[in-house]
């Protein structure tokens, strides 16, 4: 999937601005605080229909202007679209794909794929297991929308049973219902995470072996609190597994008021030669793993729609050293990449594609 034109009109910061962007390598230089984050949040925007920051769409409109307008022509599959999203500061945004209005955002989130590295990201190995799980069900739904049917179940279950465990009197039979079925249900939401990692992680590795010159040996495994680990691969074995814990903890559970056992609770630990990543891993490390899982997670794209999403980099190069800027900048080979950059050295390193300058939200090239 190749973006092959962006326009922007009162977008955040920038006015105007009119890119050709290459179908392999941009790179997008400036200081601080010049509209490139702004310029690949609007790319984002073409393909999840939310920002990266803002709470309402209203934001991304230019301060005392009333509209602005992205406008994109993609290449996929071989069939263009012209892609043109109005966004207004007090009125519904509106989507037009080849001058067609689209009335169901489902119908069109899909059409436009994007990967994104933010440092934001970064809290994926800092944070707790919640900003993991995120990111696997964001990445797995898209993939497998049956994965985020199952997910949904088990969530509503999920909660019915907490409240329930809220409840003075706890009715044991109910309670045993939404274990059975709590049980079913995450033995399939693990099936679908432990392919789905499985893979990922054998992406990942081979990706972080280049990117630090095989230094490094990256692992990421699935772990399911060690309840489930030894049955993943037999979904029944798994579901009774988790039966079983409800079961034993059944008391635990009842006087803590909430459901301890369970996918829900699952996290996936990342690995540098055996260390925890969280733990131990310094800045460049940390950010090289996260970056590995971007990259697995775009070849997984790739895998199963026949082209790469377009990769969006914000500021990934920092932190990084000159090896494994140049891998960023000049190994990607497949698929379109945007990155931006602060560090004017990283412009002598960037070998192919397009270089532009972001200055006050003027885009030159
Ligand atoms: P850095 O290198 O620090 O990440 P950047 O070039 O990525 O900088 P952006 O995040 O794109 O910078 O932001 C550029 C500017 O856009 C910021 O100063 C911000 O205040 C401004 N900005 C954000 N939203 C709006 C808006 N709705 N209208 C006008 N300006 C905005
Ligand atoms: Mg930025």
């Amino acid at each position: 999937m190749v973006l092959s034109q962006l326009k922007l009109q009162n977008f955040r910061n920038i006015s105007s601005l009119s890119m050709r962007a290459d179908p392999k390598v941009n790179v997008i230089f400036g200081d601080n605080a010049q509209g490139k984050t702004n310029l690949l949040e609007s790319v984002f925007f073409l393909s999840c229909v939310k920002s990266l920051h803002a709470k309402k769409e209203a934001e991304l409109v230019k301060f005392c202007e009333s509209d602005a307008m992205i406008l994109a022509n993609i290449l996929s599959h071989r069939r263009d679209f012209e892609i043109r999203i109005n966004l207004s500061a007090t009125k519904k945004r509106q989507i037009f794909v080849n001058s067609i209005k689209q009335n169901k955002l489902l119908d069109y989130v899909g059409l436009v794929q994007t990967v994104l590295f933010s440092p934001s990201d970064l809290n994926l190995m800092r944070s707790g297991p919640s900003a993991r799980r995120r990111f696997v069900n964001i990445a797995l739904s898209q993939l497998k929308p049956k994965y985020l049917q199952v997910l949904s179940q088990y969530q509503k279950v999920l909660d019915e049973k907490n409240k329930l465990l809220k409840q003075a009197e706890i009715p044991d039979m109910l309670l045993d219902v939404y274990n059975e079925r709590l049980a079913v249900l995450g033995a399939s939401v693990i099936s679908y995470r432990a392919a789905f990692l499985e893979n990922l992680a054998t992406h990942a590795k081979t990706i972080h072996g280049e990117m630090s010159q095989t230094k490094e040996d990256f692992t990421a495994v699935y772990q399911t609190d060690r309840y489930a680990e030894p049955l993943i691969g037999d979904e029944k074995a798994v579901s009774e597994a988790i039966y079983r814990h409800f079961c034993e903890r059944k008391i635990v559970e009842i006087d803590s008021r909430i459901c301890l056992v369970g996918p829900h609770r699952d996290d996936l630990d990342c690995l540098i030669n055996g260390s925890s990543v969280r733990q131990f891993a310094s800045q460049g490390q940390t950010r090289t793993a996260v970056l590995a899982l971007k990259l697995a997670e775009r070849n997984l794209f790739f895998e199963a729609m026949g082209e790469y999403p377009i990769l969006l980099l914000d500021d990934v190069l920092s932190e990084l050293d000159s090896k494994r800027q140049d891998f960023v900048l000049n190994q990607i080979t497949n698929g379109q990449v945007f990155i931006t950059s602060c560090d004017p050295s990283a412009e002598k390193l960037s070998r192919s594609g397009k270089i532009f300058t972001m200055k006050q939200g003027i885009l030159s090239e």
